[in-house]
């Protein structure tokens, strides 16, 4: 385990004295069956159970005989993180606010559009890093998230959307997209714990060509990543000269751009119709000029690319202003004169506060708001 997953680990989590199934991966699943004393091809029924079906309740397996769901209901739960509440934005968007067991909470956004939908997850309670322009780099609470709560997200939306088994057609998830709160590549191990149970054919069964997987340039791994995940690549680039990069997003000092790049080039399988994404938040007189976009266009020469130009989302007390519409317009122009798709990112969610660089910012505010309540003066 590296210094910054063992100093921000998940708790273990037992109910009871019960482990919790979900978030094992199968190799791990199948281990806790054989040492039952069952036949390895028992794990697979409960997997199917688990990730195909949604059971939650061993009761529910028939396949297995009722002496072994009675022996796995003494050791084992198949426990999701709890919804604690649920808003529906006036253009389809769903945020869930979502209890994990140590009492710690966590948002994902489920993004429907006309024959698909992401499910936007998060990898950590908040953010280790401090990218000046995000809501969720603000906070003070800060853990990984387990597997389980990981892909738990996953299934907590199936839950409530009602896809268990998944349709064959009309689904209403049908993409992952890691750009929830916090940096998954900081969360590596739990990350591609819960991404393989979420791409497992006789699961959950959702392909890397439909998981995104957003980072604000951790090099090391996206190098990984992309051996060991396959995924699709989103990076957040926001800014073209190292000099501004280091000031709105710290970890550039770390892995300046010049390493970035060399990792984008290098991330596997990328051709016309896999390119990766470079996300391109526009702020007002800071990176939104069209000597900006020219550098852009310069920095991404050779890599197969596609520019989402995301307008800032404002939070209370952030230090940027949204660009104005005609930049926005301009710099998405210079892009596609050089052959770039730019599309800018429709904000979804918004009167929910459940667009980009928003997310949690609404429970905290009720944490803070309820406990200064409760403590008077
Ligand atoms: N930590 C990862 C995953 C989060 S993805 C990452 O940074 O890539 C969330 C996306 O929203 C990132 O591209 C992030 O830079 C962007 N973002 C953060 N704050 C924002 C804001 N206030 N307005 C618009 N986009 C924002
Ligand atoms: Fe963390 Fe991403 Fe926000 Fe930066 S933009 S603080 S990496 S969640």
């Amino acid at each position: 385990m590296s210094r910054h997953a063992a100093a921000f680990a998940p708790p273990v989590d037992l109910d009871e004295g019960r482990k919790n199934l979900i978030g094992l991966s199968r190799e791990d699943l199948t281990a806790e069956i054989v040492g039952l004393g069952e036949k390895a091809f028992r794990a697979r029924q409960l997997w199917h159970w688990i990730y195909h079906r949604g059971a939650q309740d061993f009761a529910e397996m028939t396949t297995l005989s009722k002496d072994f769901r009675a022996r796995l209901a003494d050791r084992f739960v198949v426990k999701r993180p709890a919804v604690q509440r649920r808003q529906d934005s006036r253009d389809g968007t769903v945020k869930w606010l979502l209890r994990l067991a140590d009492g710690q909470q966590v948002e994902m956004v489920h993004i429907p559009e006309e024959d698909r939908g992401a499910l936007c997850v998060s990898s950590q309670v908040g953010c280790t890093l401090t990218c000046r322009f995000c809501h969720t780099g603000t906070q003070r609470l800060v853990r990984n998230l387990s597997a389980a709560e990981i892909v738990g997200q996953v299934m907590v939306a199936r839950d409530e959307l009602g896809e268990w088994p998944a349709p064959a057609e009309g689904r209403k998830l049908t993409n992952i997209v890691m750009m929830g709160m916090g940096e998954p590549l900081y969360n590596y191990e739990n990350l591609a714990t819960a991404l393989k149970i979420a791409m497992d054919n006789e699961g959950i069964a959702i392909s890397k060509r439909k998981i995104t997987l957003s980072t604000s340039g951790v090099v090391p791994e996206i190098v990984r990543a992309g051996a060991e995940l396959g995924v699709n690549l989103a990076v957040s680039l926001h800014a073209v000269r190292d000099e501004l990069r280091d000031r709105i997003m710290p970890i550039n000092k770390k892995y300046p751009l010049a390493e970035l790049l060399a990792a984008c080039r290098g991330y596997p399988g990328r051709n016309k119709s896999q390119r990766i994404t470079f996300e391109y938040v526009m702020l007002k007189g800071v990176n939104d000029s069209p000597a900006d976009a020219k550098a852009l266009v310069k920095l991404l020469d050779g890599i197969p690319s596609k520019v989402n130009l995301i307008p800032f989302n404002p939070w209370p007390g952030a230090p940027y202003e949204c660009a104005e519409a005609a930049d926005i317009e301009r710099f998405a122009d210079i892009l596609s004169a050089a052959h770039i798709a730019a599309p800018v990112r429709a904000t979804r969610g918004d009167d929910i506060l459940a667009a980009c660089g928003q997310l949690k910012s609404d429970s905290e505010r009720r944490r803070v708001a309820s406990s200064s309540a409760a403590t008077p003066g």
